[in-house]
């Protein structure tokens, strides 16, 4: 497992696979070992490092991750097959805002793909959230450019940050959800819903 872990490390340095940071995945799978997780939604596998490791906290849980990039849906496949967890975890090779689930709900739902995008799965997804359950968001903070979309000159690129910033006040006047945002790695945020 440990090899296995540290050749996707190397394979998404090789490949410019933007997998999660170390700090980010280790206070997730803290939280899902603190919380009694057992069923989590991904969405953006990638190469399956971080469905792996969250799969990995204890026995009995099981993921969904969605991944719409085939060469990455491909190696994720293999990386599952060699981690010995094609039980635990099942890959859909499909766009997430077009995946169609009924009869399904998750403890933890963890968004780590388009980011301009994260509005839209968090409404369709919030659905399919169990009572107590947590959306967490990685890369809220976009290599340190959340909060200074003005300054940046490419338009492609000023336009996805103020997406992100979109997002977080979204996230901040959601009265359905509250959200904390944390400085871990590329920025995480962890919304669960409030209780009436
Ligand atoms: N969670 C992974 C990294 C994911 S990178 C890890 O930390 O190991 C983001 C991935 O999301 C990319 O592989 C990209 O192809 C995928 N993606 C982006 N938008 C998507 C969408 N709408 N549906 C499914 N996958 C998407
Ligand atoms: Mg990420």
């Amino acid at each position: 497992m440990q090899g296995l872990i540290k050749e996707m490390e190397h394979y998404a340095q090789e490949n410019n696979v933007p997998i999660i940071q170390k700090e980010s995945i280790v206070y997730i799978m803290k939280y899902i070992k603190e919380h009694n997780i057992k069923s989590i939604l991904e969405i953006g596998s990638a190469i399956g490092y971080s469905a792996i490791l969250m799969a990995s906290v204890s026995d009995d849980i099981k993921l969904t991750t969605i991944e719409r990039d085939q060469t990455r849906y491909m190696e994720c496949l293999k990386n599952i097959k060699k981690s010995e967890m094609e039980k635990k975890i099942t890959v859909l090779y499909q766009d997430a805002l077009e995946v169609n689930l009924t009869g399904v709900s998750y403890d933890l739902i963890f968004i780590d793909a388009a980011k301009g995008q994260n509005i839209n799965f968090f409404e369709k997804y919030k659905n399919f959230l169990n009572e107590g359950g947590t959306i967490i968001t990685d890369n809220m903070d976009f290599h340190g450019m959340v909060g200074k979309s003005s300054e940046i000159e490419s338009k492609n690129l000023r336009e996805l940050v103020q997406k992100i910033e979109n997002y977080i006040e979204y996230l901040k006047n959601n009265d359905e959800f509250n959200t904390e945002f944390l400085s871990i790695g590329d920025g995480l945020s962890v919304s669960t819903r409030k209780e009436d």
